[in-house]
């Protein structure tokens, strides 16, 4: 395995949070290595994050705990991010938590089987995120990039947008999370791609399920079983 090239872009980003594992990822075997190595680059761009917010260089961000609009969208993660939040699932769920969130995956995917995007949107009172529960995240601390990117100058906009029947409806944000975190996430792809690892992006109630429906998936992945959209 070569990692001293899982990074060799022009993003300079990307190469700081590299550095940052750059050592943890020399730890053997790989299944060992990869998680902590992700969690520890979430922690960093979280700080760089917070640095940018509190001192005043990005806008500041209307979202606060309680406010969960922006979990009825369709929220799509990567093999690494799942294979994350599987881990915190089987970690800190009980097995009635995990028999509900399997209940609220089968659910999901009855009512959006066949269901177009325009669809989908026009029911999202009904497709809340598997892991809302009583209006806030049951995986905080393992929710996947895209979560940690979304953000909004103004809650009333997302009011607006979700009472909307217009998917489009514009939300001015900050960019700083989306670059920031989408670096993060876009690293996790290349390495995996390095190593020939499954890359692609699933509906997270999908991958999710697949994890369910793996024998030790955070194992096989790192293996280089296919074991996401079967
Ligand atoms: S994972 Fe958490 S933050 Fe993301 S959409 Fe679901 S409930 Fe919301």
């Amino acid at each position: 395995m070569n990692i001293q090239n899982y990074y060799n872009g022009q993003n300079p980003l990307k190469q700081i949070l590299f550095k940052t594992i750059q050592d943890e990822l020399q730890v053997s075997p790989f299944e060992t290595a990869i998680l902590p190595a992700y969690s520890k680059v979430m922690e960093f761009a979280q700080g760089i994050i917070e640095q940018l917010e509190n001192s005043g260089q990005t806008p500041p961000i209307s979202c606060k705990a309680g406010c969960s609009y922006c979990c009825h969208s369709q929220v799509k993660i990567i093999p690494i991010e799942a294979l994350s939040i599987h881990t915190h699932i089987t970690n800190t769920f009980n097995d009635l938590e995990v028999s509900d969130l399997k209940k609220r995956i089968s659910s999901f995917q009855l009512l959006s089987k066949g269901k177009t995007f325009e669809q989908r949107f026009s029911m999202k009172e009904k497709l809340p995120c598997i892991f809302l529960m009583s209006g806030k995240c049951s995986i905080y601390k393992s929710r996947p990039s895209i979560c940690r990117s979304w953000n909004s100058l103004d809650h009333l906009d997302c009011k607006i947008a979700y009472n909307s029947e217009d998917s489009q409806t514009e939300i001015q944000s900050s960019p700083a999370r989306n670059y920031v975190y989408g670096s993060a996430r876009e690293l996790f792809e290349l390495i995996a791609r390095q190593l020939s690892l499954q890359t692609q992006i699933s509906h997270m109630h999908k991958a999710i399920t697949d994890c369910f429906n793996a024998t030790d998936p955070l194992k096989q992945w790192c293996l280089g079983t296919e074991i996401f959209n079967l």
